[in-house]
């Protein structure tokens, strides 16, 4: 499907920018820009505010100021102390500019004794001398600098300078069009917001709160829009009504009886299931709350029926340990069971191949794999996937274009998220909701420990071992530092099996998958009895004796991820514990958020009271916390504007659902904007 051709200046390649080489492409991409489009959006952190000085008597210390200087004197570094240049004000005053890690070459340069200069930094007193540390710009003219009173401050990351990224942001918006409204009119009124393209500069000119709440409605209204585009295609589309006579599941053997709550969501598929709509269903339960046997269930329901059903994992390790789990459950039913991932090769694969061609294998597990074209059904009827927000829900649709009819669709998550946020990645789906655990889980002793107080740790991790229980130490992992991450995590792992020997193993993004495998299974069968991981493990991997989690610099992951984290422990019959590292300097919110952690194992309650916790506070890059499918959007501006633009789109939904009428057409323009087109190109095929 077509892009709109007006949009085609914001999504030309980054490298069309000029100055944008192979050097500058990684540390772009680290940042998510590679596109111009990318770069429009890159909205800036925070904005340093300038005050324009004739003299420093005027001027306080910690104060972002521009002055006019003379360089009167050059002060060589000393040891590895700094170079200063020392430069007087009109009035007299003396002040440093100092340079760190530097020869003094460069600043010599810049600043040659007896030539004015206006400078630009932060004025700080360093013993009885004023200075200036790295001033922001050293000018010959003051014009320039002095128009740059207000400056943004860009996200960055390692390679790039402000300089750069401003440069590179300024020439992408010259290329922005101007685009027809699609927000109400009424509404832009009432909230005195600008036009698309008007609010887009502004923001990236100062400091209004204004023209980013509009940017952020764009995104929430885009996704709003595409969630319900997909909904409403669905509801057209026709399914495959399944109803089983129960033949298989009554052979299921369960060592166990099925939870109040698990029965529920059982009834609710099979009632979807039954249906000639193709069923849209969210299974929301905790980690640890039985998904599984749910899946198996409506699984089994589309067999009886004489379909199909495939499961989705996000990665390899999960779909074999979901097939194994599957396999044992349903042993007494007969029904086969096939793994399928990318690694299957040759006449293994050829085989699974012919049997979901032929209908013979009943039920199919595994990664992306079971979706390429090469894979063909006899009949799928009901694809399950699991943890589906790694997917997005573009792929899913994907995915369910597969039969000659769409595929019941169940999706499993254990992220608990806050009501709010539910709305935004799963839109209009129903939910059914595991609110209630197995029996017989023990709580897991969730401690909050210093990080000087790691030997004691280590210690205690010994003690573990050797009482020949399993032990999990996380290692933190963001896209920004992933260097630095990494070799962190390689450096404990290195630390950890100097301690303990062979059977401490380390698995991290960045290992071939084949490796992953190895080491992970290593874990599984118990060989290994330390796994050294960054956040690989967060989903479904359950190990029963590994009952000890340490999780370093606790502090730098979101709660519903630590929440995960520690689901990893607490699943056998043993006494588990979970011990958070925290840095020494930590702020009140962060304080707070880990003595949520070590109050409550209630997923969802630790999801509503986070938000709460951040929202307010903390602009915290929504991009870091990966936890909401919005980049310009924070989660302050989530909560207060989803449920605005929530509406807006189901009123012009409701006016024109086809987006034909002049509004629909540039709400279409928005869709492509954000990415969310293939709400459009449901549109145009359903
Ligand atoms: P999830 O995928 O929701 O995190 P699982 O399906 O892996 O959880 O189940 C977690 C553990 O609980 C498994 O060992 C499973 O066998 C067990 N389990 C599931 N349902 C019940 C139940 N009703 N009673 C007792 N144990 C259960
Ligand atoms: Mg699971």
């Amino acid at each position: 499907m077509m892009r709109p051709d007006r949009l085609n200046p914001l999504f030309v390649a980054a490298d069309s920018l000029k100055g944008v080489g192979p050097q500058l492409a990684r540390p772009l991409e680290r940042l998510g820009l590679t596109r111009v489009r990318d770069f429009v959006y890159h909205l800036p952190d925070r904005f340093v505010e300038r005050r324009a000085v004739t003299d420093l008597d005027q001027a306080g210390v910690g104060e972002n100021i521009v002055v006019a200087l003379t360089p009167v004197e050059y002060r060589s570094a000393v040891g590895r102390g700094p170079f200063r240049v020392l430069a007087s004000d009109a009035a007299g005053n003396i002040c440093a500019l100092t340079y760190f890690g530097r020869n003094g070459g460069w600043a010599k340069k810049q600043l040659p004794l007896g030539e004015r200069r206006w400078i630009a930094g932060r004025l700080d007193q360093f013993g009885q001398l004023l200075q200036i540390v790295h001033p922001d710009h050293v000018l010959e003219e003051g014009g320039a600098t002095l128009g740059q009173l207000c400056e943004p401050v860009y996200p960055l990351s390692e390679g790039l300078t402000q300089g750069r990224i401003a440069a590179l942001v300024g020439q992408a918006l010259e290329t922005v069009p101007e685009l027809p409204e699609w927000i109400e009119p009424g509404l832009l009124d009432k909230l005195h917001w600008l036009a698309w393209r008007d609010a887009l500069m502004l923001a990236h000119k100062g400091d209004h709160p204004a023209a980013r709440d509009r940017l952020a409605y764009d995104e929430l209204l885009a996704n709003s829009l595409a969630l319900m585009l997909v909904r409403s295609a669905n509801r057209a589309q026709s399914g495959t009504p399944l109803k089983g006579d129960g033949h298989l599941r009554e052979r299921v053997q369960l060592p166990f009886a099925l939870t109040e709550a698990q029965r529920r969501a059982i009834d609710e598929i099979a009632g979807d299931m039954e249906q000639g709509a193709p069923m849209l269903r969210l299974l929301q339960g905790d980690v640890g709350s039985g998904k599984t046997v749910v899946a198996l269930e409506a699984m089994l329901i589309a067999v009886e029926a004489g379909a199909q059903a495939a499961l989705l994992a996000p990665t390899e390790i999960l779909a074999r340990q979901h097939y194994e789990t599957l396999s044992r459950m349903a042993a007494g039913t007969g029904v086969e069971i096939a793994l399928l991932t990318g690694r299957d090769k040759g006449k293994a694969r050829e085989s699974i191949l012919m049997g979901l061609h032929d209908g013979s294998i009943g039920i199919v597990v595994g990664t992306h794999a079971i979706f390429q074209d090469a894979v063909t059904y006899r009949n799928l009827a009901l694809v399950v996937i699991d943890e589906q927000h790694r997917f997005g829900v573009g792929q899913r649709l994907m995915l369910t274009q597969k039969g000659r009819r769409t595929p019941h669709c169940l999706s499993m998550t254990a992220t608990p998220i806050p009501r709010t946020l539910t709305l935004a990645q799963y839109g209009e789906m129903d939910v059914s909701k595991l609110d209630e655990m197995p029996p017989g889980r023990q709580p897991i002793d969730t401690r909050v420990v210093a990080v000087e107080r790691i030997d004691d740790v280590v210690g205690a991790i010994g003690r573990h071992l050797e009482s020949g229980q399993q032990a999990y130490w996380v290692c933190p992992m963001v896209r920004e530092l992933e260097s630095e991450d990494l070799a962190a995590a390689e450096a404990r792992h290195a630390a950890l099996k100097a301690r303990f020997g062979e059977t401490v193993v380390l698995v991290h993004g960045q290992l071939r998958p084949e490796a992953k495998d190895a080491a992970m299974e290593r874990f599984v069968c118990g060989e290994a009895k330390l796994l050294v991981a960054t956040t690989v493990i967060e989903v479904g991997v359950d190990v029963p004796n590994a009952t000890l989690m340490v999780i370093e610099q606790a502090e730098r992951f979101g709660l519903a991820q630590l929440h995960q984290l520690r689901g990893r422990v607490g699943r056998g019959e043993g006494k588990s514990t979970c011990l958070l590292l925290r840095s020494d300097a930590l702020s009140e919110t962060a304080r707070r958020r880990l003595a949520l952690m070590r109050e409550t194992q209630d997923g969802f309650r630790i999801a509503e009271e986070d938000l709460e916790l951040r929202g307010g506070g903390e602009l915290l890059g929504t991009r870091q916390s990966g936890d909401t499918p919005f980049r310009v959007a924070s989660l302050e501006q989530i909560q207060r504007l989803l449920p605005l633009a929530h509406d807006d789109a189901r009123l012009l939904m409701d006016r024109d659902g086809g987006l034909t009428g002049p509004r629909g057409a540039a709400a279409r323009l928005l869709l492509y904007l954000f990415e969310r087109d293939w709400g459009v190109q449901l549109l145009r095929s359903g």
